[in-house]
């Protein structure tokens, strides 16, 4: 655009933005950054139907609806598209303004019949947007009248969950759109006494394929047989035959209908299950866990341990074949952690196992930051920092923003931050490396396939950490530090 096109609001002298780029670094600025609550800026959280949209997404057959705005639907498939780089099929009734002053029935009625016509989904999980959270749309009656009119089969599951962005984040959505699949799935399936002899395992949010695939595979060496619920894995990287296929993998609709006579069920979450889990607490049968996510090796022991005792089994010589190999890297590669200041941000599960991992490797986890957390979480956090010497000093911070953050690591330095590609700016503007771990990964490639849970995932990160340390090492020592062995 020519200067002559672009006509400033304000001007500012090359002298004041000087000023103004220097005075943001300062303790003066960090006070009052800190003391901000309520403008957010860059937000390590995405809104509540981008977490319904995985969920949706993630079983057979299944389209996700959008009831609400074209943009906020664009943005949710153009972040998993750009995530896991994967088409994302879903589907939206484009409210406009007609829709938010007349009430939405109408586009999703119209767009629930264009949907079913053209794409024959097997079932149609629908979410809302701000808008008609707003204006107070009535899903219930919606989607029943849609039934009655004969737009759609009265048949179609529909599961629907009311995903208001202004409460909440993702995970908050996720955990809605679960439970509203899982209890229209599985309505009148529970059999007194019957068992299928099978592990209901649920991932929670993760973005990470291969952590999914690390679980199964985990199951497959024990030889339990699972149903993983919401497995979005084959969805989101179902390879490259030449063949577009519209409904890659997820979970059999009839699979998950039968988790309610499950032998067991183990959530990989709990903060983004809490809704879920309450459910499945009272009307599903069996044994019912919530576990950590595995990050490290102590939490990867207790989840492989809690699968023995559940199901009676031996822990194979393969996985502690496997831990072995873990701890001997751990080992090798301690000294590059050990000491080491790292800013962690992200969704309070994946920080909860992050910290685990680092405390166990001897490196501080120094700033802890959640954008969206409760009191229990930072509590949680809190007590997990004492467990060890090395999260003496560390602080958690919940309700704060990646700004927040800035302000923090640029008044007392840390070494690298951990959390997903939201963090580069303040990891350019810090000149430390970002480590991405978490969701989106926009910027990178392949991360996501790549397994951060399990032992596997902890030789992972630490050869990801450890060698981008001693990569700076190598680029800025002086001639004579310049070794052939680090
Ligand atoms: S916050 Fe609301 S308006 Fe914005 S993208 Fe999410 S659903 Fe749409």
């Amino acid at each position: 655009m020519s200067e002559a096109a672009l006509r400033k609001v304000t001007e500012h002298t090359p002298e004041e933005i000087e000023k103004v780029k220097a005075w943001i670094n300062t303790e003066e600025y960090k006070e009052k950054n800190m003391a901000r609550e309520a403008l957010v800026v860059n937000p390590a959280h995405a809104c509540q139907p981008l977490g319904a949209q995985m969920v949706a997404t993630s079983f057979e057959g299944s389209l996700p609806f959008v009831h609400g705005s074209q943009g906020c639907a664009s943005y949710f498939r153009s972040t998993f598209t750009r995530h896991y780089r994967e088409p994302s099929a879903a589907t939206c009734d484009a409210m406009t303004e007609d829709g938010a002053v007349f009430g939405g029935q109408n586009n999703l009625h119209e767009g629930m019949e264009n949907a079913y016509t053209l794409y024959k989904p097997k079932m149609m999980p629908v979410y809302t947007t701000c808008m008609p959270e707003v204006i107070g749309d009535d899903l219930t009656s919606f989607i029943r009248n849609a039934k009655q009119k004969g737009l759609i089969p009265e048949d179609l599951p529909t599961p629907y969950a009311n995903t208001p962005s202004f409460n909440g984040t993702h995970i908050h959505g996720y955990d809605s759109m679960l439970l509203s699949i899982l209890k229209d799935l599985t309505k009148d399936q529970r059999v007194e006494d019957k068992c299928t002899g099978k592990l209901n395992i649920i991932p929670g949010f993760d973005g990470n394929v291969g952590n999914l695939r690390e679980y199964k595979r985990i199951c497959d060496l024990m030889d339990i047989p699972y149903t993983m619920l919401a497995d979005s894995s084959e969805v989101f990287d179902s390879g490259c035959d030449g063949e577009y296929k519209m409904y890659p993998g997820g979970t059999k609709l009839e699979d998950a209908a039968e988790s309610i006579n499950g032998k067991a069920t183990i959530a990989m979450q709990k903060y983004s299950t809490l809704h879920t889990m309450k459910f499945i607490n009272a009307e599903y049968a069996g044994a019912k866990e919530v576990m950590p996510m595995p990050f490290g090796v102590k939490k990867t022991d207790e989840f492989i341990l809690k699968l023995a005792e559940l199901f009676g089994k031996e822990v194979p010589q393969e996985l502690k074949d496997e831990r072995a190999r873990a701890v001997d890297a751990m080992t090798d590669a301690h000294q590059y952690l050990h000491g080491k200041k790292l800013a962690v941000f992200g969704d309070p599960d994946y920080v909860i196992g992050i910290v685990s991992f680092l405390l166990e490797m001897g490196a501080r986890p120094w700033y802890v930051v959640v954008s969206r957390a409760t009191k229990k979480f930072k509590k949680e956090m809190d007590a997990l920092l004492e467990t060890s010497m090395y999260g003496e000093g560390c602080t958690c911070y919940i309700n704060k923003d990646l700004w927040h953050m800035r302000s923090l690591v640029m008044t007392d330095p840390v070494d690298g931050i951990i959390g997903d590609t939201h963090g580069k700016w303040v990891a350019r503007d810090a000149k430390i490396p970002l480590f991405r771990i978490g969701f989106p990964i926009i910027d990178r490639v392949n991360l996501h396939r790549s397994p951060v849970v399990g032992y596997t995932g902890a030789i992972n990160m630490l050869s990801m950490i450890a060698n981008k340390f001693l990569d700076i090492m190598d680029e800025t020592c002086e001639d004579q530090w310049f070794e052939m062995m680090r």
